[in-house]
């Protein structure tokens, strides 16, 4: 299998700098936590908050999805163990890609009844056209064709995570 560069290394830093840039200015002042969605965000997260230069905590949760093979119905499983305390936090969700929206979807209900004093989400890359759940991002990096991307922390078969730029994985 080869891939395909998508979005360069230089494009993906300089836009998550601007992000970066204004989430800093939206929570000046606000008792933020930046939640990241494991395992997919963490390279994401690493580079987002070093441009979010006022105080914030950071905070990880566990998601993954199992789909069947024939359909495109799936279980959210949230593991909670690594789970901040988001009691009266103003909570920024991270996730490497919004794709069906029903993991990011869950995830915002699921920290709201946590006692969350608000919930925002964030996502380096957003599927066009394969949309199920209504949800927007408040912030989001680079819309995307529907294809499957890999690296810069998104993975096929747990491989490709390491790779600097989003590209296309192509068989
Ligand atoms: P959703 O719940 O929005 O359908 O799916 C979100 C999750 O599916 C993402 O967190 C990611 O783990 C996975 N996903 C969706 N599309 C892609 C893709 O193109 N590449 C990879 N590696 N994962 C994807
Ligand atoms: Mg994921």
């Amino acid at each position: 299998m080869s891939v395909d560069v998508l979005i360069p290394e230089a494009a993906i830093r300089d836009r998550l700098r601007e992000l970066g840039g204004e989430v800093a200015r939206d929570y000046a002042g606000k008792p933020l936590t930046i939640v990241a969605v494991l395992t997919g965000s963490l390279i994401a997260l690493a580079d987002l908050i070093r441009a979010v230069d006022v105080p914030h905590r950071i905070g990880l949760v566990h998601a993954s999805s199992y789909r069947g093979a024939t359909t495109t119905a799936s279980t959210l499983v949230i593991n909670e163990t690594l789970a901040p305390d988001v009691a009266d936090r103003d909570v920024l969700l991270l996730d490497d890609i919004l794709d069906t929206g029903q993991t990011l979807a869950a995830l915002v209900d699921h920290i709201a009844q946590r006692g969350a004093k608000s919930v925002r989400t964030a996502v380096l890359l957003r599927k066009i056209g394969r949309q199920t759940v209504p949800i927007e991002p408040d912030y989001c990096g680079f819309t995307i064709p529907d294809a499957f991307v890999v690296g810069y922390g998104l993975d096929y078969d747990d491989d490709y995570r390491h790779l600097p730029y989003v590209g296309v994985l192509k068989t």
